[in-house]
């Protein structure tokens, strides 16, 4: 286990001119990115960093995000991912929980609301505010809506304001802290489809076992440094945070940055820098299947993609696999794990619908969900369990200023499942998704499969909601396929009765809504959150 800046220093000396970063034409070798880190580390430094600070990142995918992170990371700071997507509430519950005191966002209007009320509560000692056009002279808005002018103003009269280039001081001699491998490099927020989101506290050994652990399963044993990967998912998400960032940068590859997931522009970076590797979430590869320039990008350069965070249709897998003679590696991960679990070997049985097997150091247990004591007999169906270097130190608590330990190191997923002969793990479901119908458990997945053999469905998900009389009941939502000219578009009442046939009692939603769309995470995964949030703000 070594800090995760390490990873840069190491790379950065060994490989100084290879490229680390290429955002959107925009270069930075290793040695470039290092010495822009050590210039950051000195600004944290000087704006009163010590061991263990929180230092929030607002960002989006832009040159900043990696330059601050390894930058707060030298200078002893615990970063904070916060979404560009997320509300001000959100915002502002995030900020108070971990208790973040410096934060680093750009100068675009979405972001810069929440951080006004911040500065307002109190809440914050710093705020640093970086542009577009400081990473790339030519740099229009990028399709991001800048601050208006009245909100401009702000910025140089407030003395906690300063600006990203101040942060950065070339060449300074500052001497940086000796960071411990038990530090907590990261605390990074679950999504809270469950609950209040907690902040997952991720140490520097943590974060850097699992880009040690990614490597040591790579075909040319992660020594793969004429690697390129398309850095298409947020950077602040655990998946690309281990994937994309700290993979890439320990075994001296290149990250091909991009601001946010746009399938054209994708398969644009794929025909500029020919990538070797892809990351993304299902949807975003079924996207860049089904864009117009599908047809003229060439996927000959792309050797392996990693897709996760959720299931992979073995249809969509097929199909990617067919068309572009890449592999799909389908892999399983959490916040609390750092990123990655398990993963669909490159070299060997890629099984599909399964999860692959469990990355090098990592233990797995199945267990009983009622009685978390009994493990289960190998194929059997139980909660996952996971244990290994990547697992976090524990949910940061903030009453008491540290993380509570998990009992043994046993991480509860909250996901259910089995391993099959040849230790590939399958996912079933997700308990944490359960709907309890006075007493009964209904799995949203099992009524979406039931409503996907409606040949009208195009798409659904199914979450919970309070039902008086028996605790809660399914809800279904439904984007029905495009009806051909002369046929009838199905009914509510017809798409219950036809689910009511293939499903038991308290498997009926207790309504069906028809949706043009399903809302979606910031990495594409469908947003059950955002719905239970509509329905409780309707029922309120
Ligand atoms: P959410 O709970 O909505 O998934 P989160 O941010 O709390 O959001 P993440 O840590 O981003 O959760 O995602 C982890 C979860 O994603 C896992 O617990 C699992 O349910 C799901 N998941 C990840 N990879 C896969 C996969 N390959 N197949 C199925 N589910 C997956």
């Amino acid at each position: 286990p070594m800090p995760v800046p390490e990873l840069l220093v190491r790379s950065a000396a060994r490989f100084p001119q290879r490229m680390a970063l290429d955002f959107m034409g925009r270069r930075w070798t290793y040695a470039a990115l290092l010495a822009e880190a050590r210039a950051a580390a000195a600004g944290f430094l000087d704006l009163g960093v010590e061991p263990g600070t929180r230092v929030g990142l607002f960002l989006p995918n832009t040159p900043h995000y990696p330059i601050g992170y390894y930058g707060a990371l030298l200078a002893g700071a615990t970063v904070v991912n916060f979404s560009p997507l997320y509300s001000p509430e959100e915002v502002a519950f995030q900020a108070h929980d971990s208790g973040t005191e410096i934060m680093v966002c750009l100068d675009l209007a979405k972001l810069w609301a929440p951080m006004q009320r911040l500065l307002d509560d109190g809440l914050l000692k710093d705020l640093v505010v970086g542009n577009l056009p400081e990473m790339l002279p030519a740099a229009k808005a990028l399709g991001f809506r800048l601050l208006k002018r009245k909100e401009r103003q702000r910025l140089p009269s407030d003395p906690r304001i300063s600006a990203w280039t101040t942060l950065l001081r070339p060449g300074e001699q500052k001497p940086l802290p000796t960071i411990e491998p038990s530090a907590i490099a990261l605390l990074q927020y679950t999504g809270g489809t469950t609950g209040v989101p907690k902040g997952a506290a991720l140490t520097h050994a943590n974060l850097s076992m699992n880009a040690q652990q990614l490597a040591a399963i790579d075909p040319q044993d992660g020594a793969r440094h004429e690697g390129i990967v398309l850095g298409a998912l947020p950077l602040f998400h655990i998946f690309a945070n281990s994937c994309v960032l700290n993979r890439s940068i320990l075994s001296g590859g290149s990250i091909a940055l991009q601001t946010r997931f746009d399938a054209g522009e994708a398969l644009a970076t794929i025909r500029r820098l020919k990538p070797t590797d892809l990351a993304g979430v299902p949807a975003m590869y079924q996207a860049m299947l089904d864009h117009p320039d599908r047809a003229r990008t060439s996927f000959a350069s792309v050797e392996q993609c990693f897709s996760g965070g959720a299931p992979m249709s073995a249809k969509l897998k097929q199909r990617f696999e067919a068309e572009t003679e890449a592999r799909v590696l389908e892999g399983y991960g959490l916040t609390e794990t750092s990123g990655v679990v398990s993963v669909n070997p490159y070299v060997g049985e890629r099984r599909a619908g399964t999860v692959g097997i469990p990355l090098p150091g990592t233990e797995i247990r199945i267990v009983d969900p009622e009685q978390p004591d009994r493990i289960l007999e190998p194929g059997e169906t139980g909660e996952i369990t996971v244990r290994g270097p990547q697992v976090m130190a524990g949910y940061w608590r903030r009453d008491l200023g540290r993380p509570e330990p998990l009992p043994g190191g046993w991480l509860h997923t909250g996901d259910l499942g089995h391993v099959e002969p040849g230790g590939y793990l399958r996912i079933v479901d997700r308990s944490k998704d359960m709907i309890n119908v006075g007493g009964f458990k209904v799995f949203p997945s099992q009524v979406e499969a039931a409503l996907m053999k409606d040949p009208a469905v195009k798409e659904c998900l199914v979450i919970a909601v309070p039902d008086e009389r028996v605790g809660e009941r399914p809800k279904a939502y439904v984007v029905l396929k495009e009806v051909a000219e002369g046929h009838e578009v199905p009914r509510v009442e017809q798409l219950l009765e036809n689910l009511s046939r293939l499903v038991g009692k308290h498997e009926r939603p207790a309504a069906l809504e028809i949706l043009d769309d399903l809302p979606r995470t910031l990495i594409g995964k469908p947003d059950r959150k955002a719905l239970t949030k509509r329905e409780a703000e309707a029922r309120a």
